[in-house]
């Protein structure tokens, strides 16, 4: 398969980013950059009567994602979660169409799986060998699974009072789990400043372009 990834954009000012090297924010703006792709050759190719014959997780729409080597895709399955209608909760909050769909059945059981396995499949492609973020919660054990399955180093910074569930996922997929004595915000100091002491990639919410492909 083809990707029809080309290039990255900021979404503030326009400015566009080689994706050939490892990207965070705009170098101008500061702001979040995003993917873009080349949409009028890729609906040449990518149709919806190729999609029965993929398989069932979210990389199923190659054509669609930033990665360019399909050996790079870093996957545990993730995506293609069930949609429920919900008839009874529709009619107590006055909806005829209320679905709800279940993304606690990804790999490590939230929707930040689909993100991690984005980011952690670029940062393959890209050469990185270790990652960091700062996480209370599902974030840590997911960019943790997916960096064990890559052989890539995750480095979690995650507040001590942080659910236990949370704390045990990272360490046992693998991650290097540092608990923190303050808040989400002071995770993040601390997870930036390792990030330049010790030449670890960031891969938080936003501060970086590929977790949003997930
Ligand atoms: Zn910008």
């Amino acid at each position: 398969m083809k990707s029809f990834f080309t290039h990255l954009e900021c979404t503030y000012c326009g400015k566009i980013h080689s994706s050939s090297e490892p990207q965070r924010l705009c170098l101008d703006c500061g702001k979040v950059l995003y993917p873009r792709y080349d949409l009028e050759s890729a609906r040449k190719i990518f149709t919806k009567e190729v999609l029965p014959y993929r398989q069932s997780n979210m990389w199923r729409y190659f054509e669609m994602m930033p990665i360019l080597d399909e050996k790079n895709v870093v996957t545990l399955g993730e995506g293609f979660t069930p949609i429920f209608d919900m008839p009874s909760l529709g009619e107590k909050l006055g909806s005829s169409n209320l679905f709800l769909k279940d993304e606690g059945i990804n790999p490590t059981a939230s929707f930040k799986a689909r993100g991690l396995s984005a980011a952690v499949s670029k940062a393959k492609e890209l050469g990185l060998k270790r990652l960091t973020m700062p996480s209370a919660g599902n974030a840590a054990g997911a960019m943790s699974s997916y960096a064990a399955r890559a052989g890539i180093d995750a480095y979690v910074f995650m507040p001590k009072d942080a659910p236990e569930a949370n704390q045990v996922e990272v360490y046992f997929t693998g991650g290097d789990l540092n608990l923190i004595d303050g808040l989400i915000s002071d995770a993040g100091i601390i997870s930036r400043q390792k990030a330049g002491e010790m030449d670890l990639f960031d891969v938080s919410t936003l501060q970086e372009p590929y977790r949003v492909e997930g």
